[in-house]
């Protein structure tokens, strides 16, 4: 079960949301694996969803760097730090944009790390790239794919015939789409935007393709520049959430294809699944809007990372506080049997399982039958199941960390609330509501909360 392993050759299959089929991976050259991702646009707290691609390209990140070696693997993840959005939070708070990106950077920084993501190789910030994305945007416009209107630079989607591939989607619906910012200055309803003039007060630089006022980039066009700059002009695997497919990626993939005569961007494009917060989409309108940060002052961060990483990284996860809760008890567990373990070969199951377009589930599944075989005392098992879990980011603390390491969430007493939860019940179905709410005070003072609905009470610490 446990078998030591070369892993030089293991084979990973990969999902291609190009190609729509798992393939092997081969990677163009194996003594630099190289991997670009779309990274967070800074202007506040990352969100639980976006903290989805940040945990689950890491544990690929890992994964190919324990196959291919710590020096042979190039991770790219950009920070977006020109935006509408961030131009409109800096005006709303009277700060200074750079002041409010780097304040969000630093927080987005210490939120993934402590959710035990190791930093990218590169870190690339937008700002910080504006030649290159000019670069890209004059061979554009001299082969003709792409055309000056009214100080803006448009990328001439007609000019591309394998437009749409990656999405699929037909070319009426992305009409459709496009068709929602209609401008007058398009040629064609879905062209899109590389440059265009900035308003004052926006942030300013020279424009490229002989436009006299000055310009900012348009969002697409910087991750095209930022991963010729880092990764060259094709590369590996191209990663993000799945909301980016359609138009973020696609654009990208006409810019750098079209700026450079190459037949693909990527060999490999690899989206993450949706979140969604106990069952609903995460808005802050519905109040069910959780940031990282708010969520490490109640859940040590490898609770969060384990939990996220039980579902396969392209299904649906419902994010819930149950999941939470489960994720804590099995650390708990595995810290207990691995305590002042040196980690042991690596178990061959987890291997092949996260090989195999990184199954997390099926990594776990075995890992739980390690755990079986520890809790009858087997401590190779043991050993084996605190290396699979470090190469999946977890079980890096001391077991003697791990158990002084106690948030709101976990001090109190969970036998005790659940008994109390049973005896308001008890007293709600007899009608002494006097009783259910003094009940209902008790737990509050405990900082408990609860929620009653049609499926029962569950309960939450009031933050
Ligand atoms: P943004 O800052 O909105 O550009 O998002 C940064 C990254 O988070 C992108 O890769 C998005 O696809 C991803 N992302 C945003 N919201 C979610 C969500 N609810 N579930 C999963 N991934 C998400
Ligand atoms: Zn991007």
């Amino acid at each position: 079960m446990s078998l030591p392993m070369s892993s030089k050759n293991l084979e990973i299959k990969l999902y291609d949301t190009l190609t729509r089929e798992k393939r092997v991976f081969t990677p163009l050259d194996p003594a630099r694996v190289r991997m670009y991702v779309c990274g967070p646009t800074v202007y506040d707290f990352a969100h639980i969803g976006n903290a989805r691609p940040v945990i689950v390209f890491d544990v690929l990140f890992r994964l190919l760097r324990h196959i291919y070696g710590d020096a042979h693997v190039t991770y790219v993840r950009n920070i977006t730090d020109v935006d509408d959005k961030i131009n409109v939070r800096a005006a709303e708070r009277g700060i200074a944009i750079r002041e409010l990106t780097e304040e969000t950077y630093k927080n987005f920084k210490s939120d993934v790390e402590a959710l035990g993501c190791l930093p990218p190789t590169v870190e690339p910030r937008a700002t910080e790239h504006i030649e290159e994305m000019k670069v890209l945007i004059e061979r554009l416009v001299k082969s003709g794919h792409a055309y000056v209107a009214e100080d803006h630079v448009l990328f001439s989607v007609p000019s591309m015939p394998e437009y749409g591939k990656l999405s699929g989607r037909p070319l009426d619906e992305m009409i459709a789409g496009a068709r929602v910012e209609v401008a007058s200055y398009k040629k064609d309803p879905q062209d899109f935007v590389l440059w265009k003039p900035s308003k004052p007060g926006e942030p300013a630089w020279p424009s490229p393709a002989g436009i006299k006022t000055q310009g900012r980039p348009g969002w697409h066009i910087e991750c095209s520049a930022m991963a010729w700059k880092h990764l060259g002009e094709t590369f590996d695997i191209h990663g993000g959430g799945i909301d980016l497919v359609f138009p973020h990626n696609e654009n990208e993939i006409a810019q750098s294809r079209c700026a450079f005569h190459t037949g693909v961007m990527a060999n490999y494009w690899m989206h993450n699944g949706f979140l969604q917060v106990e069952g609903d989409k995460m808005s802050k309108s519905v109040g069910n809007f959780v940031t990282i940060h708010e969520l490490l002052k109640d859940w040590p961060g490898e609770v969060v990372r384990l939990c996220m990483l039980q579902t396969h990284y392209r299904q649906p996860i419902n994010w819930t506080v149950v999941g939470l809760r489960e994720a804590q008890k099995t650390l708990d567990q595995w810290y207990e049997l691995t305590a002042d373990m040196v980690p042991g070969y690596l178990c061959a199951d987890t291997l092949d399982a996260l090989a195999d377009d990184f199954n997390t589930p099926k990594a776990f599944a075995a890992m739980h039958e390690l755990r079986g075989e520890a809790v009858k005392g087997a401590k190779p098992a043991a050993a084996c199941l605190k290396a699979s879990a470090q190469l999946i980011g977890l079980l890096r603390n001391t077991t003697a960390e791990w158990k002084s390491f106690r948030p709101a969430s976990i001090a109190v007493d969970e036998a005790k609330v659940l008994s109390l939860i049973e005896a308001r019940n008890a007293a709600r179905k007899a009608k002494d509501f006097k009783e259910s709410d003094l009940i209902r005070d008790e737990l509050a003072a405990m900082g408990v909360v609860l929620k009653d609905s049609k499926d029962g009470t569950t309960w939450e610490i009031a933050r």
